[in-house]
C-alpha cells in the first residue's frame, strides 16, 4: 500500500492570491503545473520521489490541465519521454535520484541534448551526495558540462526554487538546451511559503493536440552527419543564448557586504549553509545580511562570465563553495580571471576540503582559514578565529563527554520477508562453504551489515546477475546473484536475465518479490498485485522467466527458512547447468503493516474480532548464546537481563514491535536452536468460542502447574 499525498494534492490546487507551504520538493511539483508543462514523468529516488508520488496522486487535477504523466520503469525511459519536446512546443518534466539515476539515463540525455529542444524541459534531479546519501559519490555538474545542458542550482529558499523552475522552461526554450534542476536532499526537504499563481494549462496537451507530425526534419536527429552542426550550435549559439538569458533574467544573485575586498562564490545549493557559518562567526545575520558579499550560481552550469568578472574586479580574493571533486567551477573561475588579465586570487579546495559534503561545521572552518590568510580590510580577525576555534572545540568536548557510541547499521524492518532468506543463505553457506554473492540496490542490500554481513559487490540497480558474469566461470562453485523485484523490471531482466541466458551462464539467482519497489517510498510496479487504478498491472515475473527460457525455477515463501535452504542448497549442488532462479515470495512487511492496521482498526471500530500474533522467548529455557540474534537480526529480538539470578548471560527478548511473522520459530526450527520461542494470539473483541477455549486453556495449565508444584 503507497502513502496517501492527499493533502499534498490540494495544495496543489492553490492559485493566484493564495499562499502555498510546504517542502521544496513539493514546491517544484506547483512551479510545474503554474509553468504549463504538458507531460511529467520519472523513476522515483530519495530524494524526489515526492515529485512523482504526488503527481501520480494528483491524476484528478492533471486531467482537468491536460498534463500527462507516467511512471517510468527506469530513468533511460524517463529521460526518453523527453524526446517530444525535440519536435513539439510541448514543455515537459522528468525526475529522478542522481548520480545514479542520470548514469542510467545517458545515452538519452545525450542523444537529447544534441539536437535540442523546442519545448521546454526540464530534469528534476536529486542530488543524493554526502551524509546520509545513499549512492556513490559523484556530482551530476559533470553531465551538464558534457553534453551542454544547464545545471540549476537554486538557493534552497521556496520561491527562489519556484522561480528557477518557471525560469528553468524559459531558459530551455531560450537556448534550445535540456535544462537540470539539481535539488541536494536538504533543500527537498526545506520548508517555507511561497505566494502561489494559478496553474496554466498547457498550450498543446490532450485536450488540446498538436495538429500532425511536423514535416520531416533530418536536424532534429542525433545522427551523422547533423550532429557535427549540432556540436558547433551548442558552443556558438546555445551557450551564449543561456547566458545572455541567465544575464537578463539575474538568476544568479549578488549580496552585498562593506568587507568588499574579498567575496565567496557559492553554489546555490550551499547558500544557506555558507550563510549559516557566516553567522555563527558573527560576519551574518540569520536572514542573510551579509558582511562579506556573495555571489550565489543558482545557475550553477553554465558561468557567465561578465558577471563573475563584476564581481571579481576590486577584490583580492575570493572563495568558492563548491563541494565535491573535480572542482569544475574553481578551474572555471581561474580561467575566466586570466582571460581578463584579473588578479583576484581563487581560494577554493585548500581552505575547504576536497571531498565531502560541507556542511555548515565544515564551512565555518573552512571561511576560518580563507579569513586567515586573506585577512579583510576593516575586520579584525583574531576574534573571528577565536570564536572559529570556540565552536569547534564545543563539538570536540561533546565527542569526549559522550564517549563512544556503538554503531548502529541501518537494516530490515521488523519482521521484513527479506531477512529469511538471508537467514537460509547463512545456513546454507554453513554446510556448503562460503560463496561469492552479487548483491544489488533495495532493502536486500541491507544484508551487507550484520548479522549477514553478505555481498561482494554492487554495480547498479538491477546489475547482480550482470556482475557475476565473470566470477561464476572463474570461481569453483556458483555465485549467488540477489535482486530485488524493482531491480529486476528496472534493469536486471535485461542486463541481467537476457544476458545470462544468451551467453548459457550459469549460476543462481534470487529475485526478491515483495510486491513494490520499497526502498524508495512503495511504488508499484508492473509485477505488483495492484496498483493506483485498482487493477494489478499484469506483468508476472515467473511467467517472464519462463517465457524467457529459463528451465530451473522455484517460487518459494520467503518465511520458510527450511525450503528456502533446501532450495538453495538444491540450487547450488544440482548437475543441471544454466540459469537457477528462486523467486522468493513475501510482500514487503512496511506495506503489509501499512494495510493491515488499517483493516485492523477498521474491524475494531465495527466490534469485530482481531487476533495479533507475536512470537516470545521462554526465559527458563533460552540458554543464552544469542545464535536466534546471529541468523536474524530483526530489530524486534533483542537481549534482556537473565531473570534467573543464577545466570548471568542475558536472555533473548521479543519486544512489542514484533509483527509476527514468524521467521523466530522458523530459524529456530531450521537451524535447531534451543527451543525457546514461543507463539501467542493476543484476541481482541473475542468470541464466545475463544472465551470458552481460554477458560479452558487457563484451567489446564493450571492443573498442569499444580501437578508440577505436587511432584516438586
Ligand atoms: S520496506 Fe519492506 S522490503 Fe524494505 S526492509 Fe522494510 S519490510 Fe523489508
Ligand atoms: S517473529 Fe521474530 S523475526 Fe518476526 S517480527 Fe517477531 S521478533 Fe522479528
Amino acid at each position: 500500500m503507497e502513502r496517501s499525498f492527499k493533502k499534498e494534492v490540494q495544495a496543489l490546487r492553490l492559485g493566484a492570491g493564495e499562499t502555498f507551504r510546504g517542502e521544496g520538493i513539493l514546491a517544484v511539483t506547483k512551479a510545474l503545473l503554474q509553468s504549463g508543462v504538458s507531460y511529467v514523468g520519472g523513476y522515483q529516488g530519495a530524494p524526489v520521489s515526492h515529485l512523482l508520488d504526488v503527481m501520480v496522486e494528483a491524476q484528478d487535477l492533471l486531467g482537468e490541465l491536460g498534463v500527462h504523466v507516467e511512471t517510468c520503469t527506469n530513468e533511460a525511459s524517463a529521460a526518453a519521454m523527453l524526446g517530444a519536446s525535440i519536435n513539439y512546443p510541448l514543455r515537459g518534466a522528468v525526475t529522478w535520484k542522481s548520480i545514479v539515476g542520470t548514469n542510467v539515463a545517458a545515452d538519452a540525455l545525450s542523444n537529447l541534448a544534441s539536437p535540442g529542444v523546442i519545448g521546454g524541459t526540464l530534469i528534476v534531479v536529486g542530488e543524493d551526495y554526502g551524509e546520509g546519501a545513499s549512492v556513490i559519490q559523484e556530482r551530476t555538474y559533470a553531465y551538464a558540462m558534457k553534453s551542454s545542458m544547464w545545471l540549476l542550482d537554486p538557493r534552497p529558499d521556496l520561491p527562489t526554487i519556484v522561480r528557477m523552475v518557471e525560469k528553468g522552461f524559459e531558459l530551455s526554450e531560450a537556448s534550445h538546451a535540456p535544462v537540470m534542476l539539481e535539488l541536494r536532499i536538504r533543500a527537498c526537504h526545506v520548508t517555507g511559503e511561497f505566494p502561489a499563481k494559478d496553474n496554466v494549462k498547457p498550450a498543446f496537451s490532450r485536450l488540446n493536440p498538436v495538429a500532425g507530425p511536423p514535416r520531416f526534419d533530418y536536424a532534429r536527429l542525433a545522427h551523422p552527419p547533423v550532429t557535427f552542426v549540432q556540436e558547433r550550435r551548442k558552443v556558438e549559439e546555445r551557450l551564449p543564448a543561456a547566458q545572455a538569458f541567465i544575464r537578463a533574467n539575474a538568476l544568479n544573485e549578488v549580496f552585498p557586504g562593506d568587507l568588499d575586498d574579498v567575496g565567496i562564490i557559492t553554489v546555490g545549493g550551499l547558500y544557506n549553509s555558507t550563510v549559516r557559518a557566516l553567522e555563527r562567526l558573527g560576519l551574518a545575520d540569520t536572514y542573510g545580511d551579509t558582511r562579506i558579499p556573495i555571489y550565489c550560481l543558482n545557475v550553477a552550469f553554465p558561468l557567465v562570465p561578465e558577471e563573475l568578472r563584476a564581481f571579481c574586479a576590486g577584490k583580492r580574493a575570493v572563495l568558492i563553495v563548491e563541494e565535491g571533486y573535480p572542482d569544475y567551477i574553481e578551474q572555471a573561475v581561474n580561467v575566466e580571471l586570466r582571460r581578463a588579465d584579473l588578479q583576484t586570487r581563487v581560494f577554493g579546495k585548500g581552505p575547504l576540503p576536497a571531498a565531502g559534503e560541507y556542511s555548515s561545521e565544515v564551512l565555518l572552518e573552512g571561511l576560518a582559514r580563507f579569513l586567515a590568510e586573506t585577512a579583510p580590510r576593516g575586520l579584525d580577525t583574531g576574534p573571528i578565529l577565536a570564536r572559529a576555534g570556540e565552536i569547534t572545540g564545543r563539538r570536540a568536548a561533546a565527542a569526549r563527554a559522550v564517549g563512544d557510541l556503538p554503531p548502529r547499521p541501518p537494516t530490515f524492518c521488523t519482521g521484513c520477508p527479506e531477512r529469511p532468506v538471508f537467514s537460509a543463505i547463512k545456513l546454507m553457506q554453513r554446510e556448503l562453504g562460503p560463496t561469492h554473492i552479487s548483491a544489488d540496490i533495495g532493502c536486500h542490500a541491507f544484508a551487507t551489515f550484520a548479522p549477514f554481513s553478505m555481498g561482494n559487490s554492487i554495480l547498479g540497480y538491477g546489475m547482480s546477475l550482470a556482475s557475476a558474469a565473470a566470477v561464476g566461470p572463474n570461481l569453483d562453485r556458483r555465485p549467488i546473484a540477489v535482486m530485488g523485484d524493482g531491480g529486476f523490471w528496472h534493469n536486471g531482466v535485461i542486463t541481467g536475465v537476457a544476458s545470462n541466458l544468451f551467453n548459457k551462464g550459469d549460476g543462481v539467482l534470487v529475485v526478491m518479490q515483495n510486491g513494490y519497489t520499497s526502498a524508495t517510498g512503495l511504488q508499484f510496479m508492473p509485477s505488483s498485485k495492484a496498483s493506483r487504478a485498482g487493477a494489478a498491472p499484469g506483468m508476472d515475473i515467473e511467467q517472464t522467466l519462463r517465457s524467457m527460457g529459463v528451465k530451473w525455477l522455484r517460487k518459494v515463501r520467503t518465511y520458510n527458512v527450511s525450503t528456502m535452504l533446501k532450495t538453495l542448497k538444491e540450487a547450488m549442488r544440482t548437475a543441471e547447468r544454466g540459469l537457477k532462479v528462486i523467486i522468493a515470495d513475501g510482500e514487503c512487511q512496511l506495506a503489509r503493516q501499512r494495510r493491515v492496521r488499517a483493516e485492523d482498526a477498521a474491524k475494531l471500530a465495527r466490534g469485530e474480532r482481531v487476533v495479533r500474533t507475536k512470537y516470545g522467548v521462554d526465559d527458563a529455557i533460552c540458554t543464552g548464546d544469542h545464535s536466534c540474534i546471529r541468523l536474524s537480526g530483526c530489530p524486534s529480538l533483542t537481549v534482556k537481563p537473565n531473570p534467573d539470578p543464577l545466570r548471568s548471560d542475558p536472555v533473548a527478548s521479543v519486544i512489542e514491535s514484533c509483527v509476527g511473522c514468524g521467521l523466530c520459530g522458523e530459524v529456530a526450527h531450521a537451524a535447531v536452536l534451543c527451543p525457546s520461542f514461543y507463539r501467542a494470539e493476543i484476541v481482541r473483541n473475542p468470541t464466545r468460542w475463544d472465551r470458552a477455549r481460554h477458560r479452558l486453556r487457563a484451567r489446564v495449565i493450571g492443573w498442569l502447574a499444580g501437578t508440577r508444584e505436587v511432584a516438586a
